[in-house]
């Protein structure tokens, strides 16, 4: 099986949220499992360059069209984690990816147009002929587009499109002009049935036609995959997503336990497993030093994530102050894409500035982040809505027990340890249904209570979250078996 998945992130040289960890984890697991896999990505100037080994240049004078005219590219070749990757760095006055940031400007439809153009440009020119092109999220939607509306007439028939919705927030609705800018032909395909939004007339939905060119389509839990067929959360696409139910499907995400492992971990202070579960509260005693957090005997909860809506922010917000109200001690770290979202949490800092039980660090740190999973007794994960969610998985595996939203991903791999129907082994966290204060609070009064009046229970509940297996091992099969179904069709 030869997989090239076309990107706009891959962990950890190139990661804004959770697809830069999926698209890492699960290469990795494909290539254990014998695939070749390869993975291509622009060629950012803030890649984490530290982290890749052997970059060299490998193509130079790649033409690609954009616009009525030729942008010309040079292609690096280099190792992240052992996986190859191509990073392709186009030279024209619009400086696509060299912005300092991954996201977050006026022109990113074009810059991701363009790069989805680039990639297929580059297989052509390269001879690549994988069985499998697997793309990501509304950046590279127009991949399998671009495949069957124009590649495959330059000979391109073997490869098929698997496409992954990891999030239908962000669906990039566009002008036509986004079509005539990769060559493509507003004409016949701004129809009902291919590229038009649904509801909003005369605007391209670059999502839409992933779904409908590809030829197998999977999000990143069962739950959320049910969600967005049948409920708002599909944000306008529930018709597409039924008209082309059947190949569409939830494979939930796993997380790279070699990266994700108190076990081997190298940014913690002890390792720790199961076996050594009391080892973890080394890394709590690290945590506040680091954080000058005051060393006392309390509950220590923490988040970590993007402070974007959809996270719950106004519930991550009001959290702080009750848990400091309740004599816990609370580490956030997070950044947020509005301005004013951080501005708040910058303000809250002020606020708890000297405060010996709190630490809120507005940024992004992968470093400071494995701290938190092995230091936190508690995690909160409140989101409105949650596609798949890693940070309640990492959680799990550190022995940090999740509080979370009962929503996609999230209902499906955190079971209440009041009320879940399962047997108490499987029971690994704390899950709440309203999405409002009550909710929250109610959740994390119950916690709270289990870890001051009955620890060894909380241990219980610490170490049943530590022997789940939230690997890439069965997705990755998963995967594997959807490749093969449409490699065969
Ligand atoms: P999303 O993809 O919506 O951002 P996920 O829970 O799927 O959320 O994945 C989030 C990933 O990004 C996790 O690996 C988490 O540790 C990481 N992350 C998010 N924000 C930060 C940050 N500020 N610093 C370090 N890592 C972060």
């Amino acid at each position: 099986m030869y997989v090239v998945m076309v990107t706009p992130e891959c962990a950890p040289v190139a990661k804004v949220g959770g697809l830069g960890d999926v698209v890492q984890g699960l290469s990795r697991e494909l290539a254990v499992r014998g695939a070749t896999v390869e993975i291509i990505l622009p060629k950012y100037d803030c890649l984490r360059h530290d982290l890749i080994s052997g970059l060299t240049q490998c193509y130079s004078g790649l033409a690609v069209p954009y616009h009525h005219h030729w942008i010309h590219c040079d292609v690096f070749c280099g190792f992240v984690d052992g996986l190859k990757c191509y990073f392709i760095d186009p030279h024209s006055h619009q400086n696509f990816f060299n912005r300092g940031i991954f996201y977050g400007h006026g022109d990113d439809a074009e810059r991701f147009a363009f790069f989805s153009r680039a990639a297929l440009e580059f297989m052509l020119k390269t001879h690549k002929h994988p069985d499998i092109i697997h793309c990501h999220d509304w950046q590279t939607a127009l991949v399998p587009v671009l495949l069957w509306e124009i590649y495959q007439h330059q000979g391109m028939t073997h490869p098929r499109v698997c496409f992954t919705l990891h999030n239908l927030a962000h669906q990039g609705l566009q002008g036509e002009h986004i079509l005539r800018q990769v060559g493509l032909n507003p004409g016949s395909l701004m129809t009902h049935d291919r590229l038009m939004d649904d509801h909003h007339l005369g605007a391209v939905n670059l999502v839409k036609g992933g779904i409908v060119y590809s030829n197998f389509v999977t999000t990143v839990s069962p739950r959320y995959a049910d969600e967005i067929r049948r409920t708002h959360l599909g944000m306008g696409l529930q018709r597409i997503l039924a008209v082309h139910h059947q190949k569409f499907g939830g494979i939930l995400n796993g997380i790279d336990y070699n990266a994700w492992n108190p076990e081997v971990d190298g940014h913690i202070a002890k390792h720790y497993s199961p076996a050594t579960v009391g080892d973890k509260y080394a890394n709590k005693d690290a945590l506040r030093s680091r954080l000058w957090l005051r060393q006392e005997f309390k509950p220590l909860v923490g988040f970590v994530g993007r402070l974007d809506h959809q996270k719950g922010v106004h519930l991550i917000f009001d959290a702080v102050s009750y848990c400091l109200d309740h004599g816990c001690q609370f580490v956030l770290l997070g950044t947020s894409p509005h301005g004013h979202i951080n501005q708040a949490f910058r303000n809250l800092k002020r606020h708890f500035n000297d405060h010996p039980d709190c630490h809120l660090e507005i940024g992004y740190s992968e470093e400071l982040s494995h701290l938190i999973y092995a230091g936190a007794d508690l995690l909160l994960v409140p989101s409105e809505f949650e596609p798949c969610g890693l940070t309640q998985l990492i959680s799990l595996k550190y022995g940090t027990v999740p509080i979370v939203r009962n929503t996609g991903g999230l209902g499906d791999t955190v079971f209440d340890a009041d009320y879940a129907p399962r047997p108490y082994h499987e029971r690994n966290g704390y899950v709440f249904n309203d999405y409002n204060w009550t909710g929250l609070e109610s959740a994390l009064r119950r916690a709270l209570g289990l870890w001051h009046h009955y620890p060894q229970y909380f241990r219980e509940l610490m170490l049943n979250g530590m022997r789940c297996d939230y690997s890439w091992n069965h997705p990755g099969q998963n995967y594997l078996n959807v490749y093969n179904y449409i490699k065969a069709r």
